[in-house]
């Protein structure tokens, strides 16, 4: 098979021929059609998780077909529609796992990071990480829905808001522009926050009832204009802009963090506790989650933009990934 590969920290991508591996036990062979680039990626490209083993196939965001079944799978069949994300399964026995918290367990595994991933024609999979593809979802779209979808989805309904809600969306990239979307359907009161008149259309078009641009007005102001935020979905990577949003909450109002700035944030204490204000991260899915977020997407009409590139031209859809001018996710195609 054709795989892209990293051989070691700081590597370039080789395209390599590699033999088509076999499933073991509690194992599936996803043939794979379609891997969305994340910017997650770039922990194997640059070697910045610890204890990761080269060379290594990157790649998170999966989507294909089953090919091959490992023994002891017995709830899936070849030939199904697949989808195979950040999180790659868990050990069911540690002490998170025994209350059912699978996204937490100690010994989970992450997708393209400890084993192999999606920059390839065909990938190994836990059974336990697989989501069923809806039938109407083409692998390219149901790729990003894999990591950026689920990761703002179970964020979001998970957040604490409810119908009617003022949720902000600041940052309108591969994740914000998710975002947005989501919010508008699970009825929150929708309003994303950037910089720039540029966005302005795109924003709207995605569902959003208000946009502030942040260039031109003081998010803060415009937000407490409205009762302030229950939550702010932060998906732009700058603690500063991050940072600056915190006021714009309302009583008992959520920072919600699904991706990490390079910076630490700087936020008030007081400005948290007059108001009964939180800062919180938020981590992915398990497989479930990921097939709620395709489901949903194909109920509600979510969509991710993308743009397509085969996988011998990994190098130029990574850099194009990296550019910040992609709008706004890149998936590699296996044909
Ligand atoms: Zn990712
Ligand atoms: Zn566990």
């Amino acid at each position: 098979m054709k795989a892209a590969q990293i051989s070691k920290a700081g590597g370039d991508f080789e395209l390599v021929e590699r033999e088509i591996p076999e499933p073991g036990p509690e194992q599936v062979r996803v043939k794979v059609e379609a891997c969305g680039i994340c910017h997650s990626d770039a922990l194997v490209k640059d070697g910045n998780w610890p204890g990761l083993q080269y060379p290594r196939i990157p790649g998170h965001e999966i989507a294909g077909r089953i090919d091959a079944i490992g023994a002891g799978v017995t709830n899936w069949e070849k030939g199904r529609r697949v989808g195979v994300g950040w999180h790659g399964g868990h050990d069911f026995v540690c002490e998170q796992c025994r209350r059912g918290d699978f996204a937490m367990c100690v010994n989970r595994k992450v997708t393209g990071i400890d084993f192999d991933g999606g920059y390839a024609q065909y990938m190994i999979a836990p059974a336990s990480a697989l989501a069923a593809i809806p039938n109407d979802l083409p692998a390219e779209e149901a790729g990003p829905f894999m990591c950026a979808g689920v990761t703002v989805y179970n964020a979001l309904r998970n957040s604490g808001a409810h119908a009617g809600d003022v949720v902000g969306v600041q940052g309108i990239g591969g994740l914000g522009h998710l975002g947005v979307q989501y919010a508008r359907q699970m009825g929150f009161h929708t309003i994303a926050l950037g910089r720039g008149r540029d966005k302005e259309a795109l924003a709207k078009k995605l569902g959003a009832h208000q946009y502030i641009d942040s260039d031109v007005v003081d998010p803060v102001k415009e937000l407490q204009k409205l009762g302030g935020a229950r939550v702010i979905l932060a998906t732009a990577p700058s603690a500063k802009a991050i940072s600056s949003v915190v006021e714009g909450l309302g009583v008992n109002g959520n920072l919600l963090i699904p991706a990490a700035p390079n910076d630490p944030l700087t936020i008030s204490v007081m400005s948290l506790i007059m108001r009964r204000r939180s800062v919180s991260g938020w981590y992915s899915g398990t497989a479930r989650d990921s097939q709620d977020t395709l489901e949903f997407s194909v109920h509600t009409g979510v969509h991710p933009m993308i743009e397509k590139f085969p996988l011998n031209r990994v190098a130029e859809a990574y850099e194009r990934m990296h550019s910040g001018k992609v709008r706004f996710r890149v998936v590699l195609t296996m044909d």
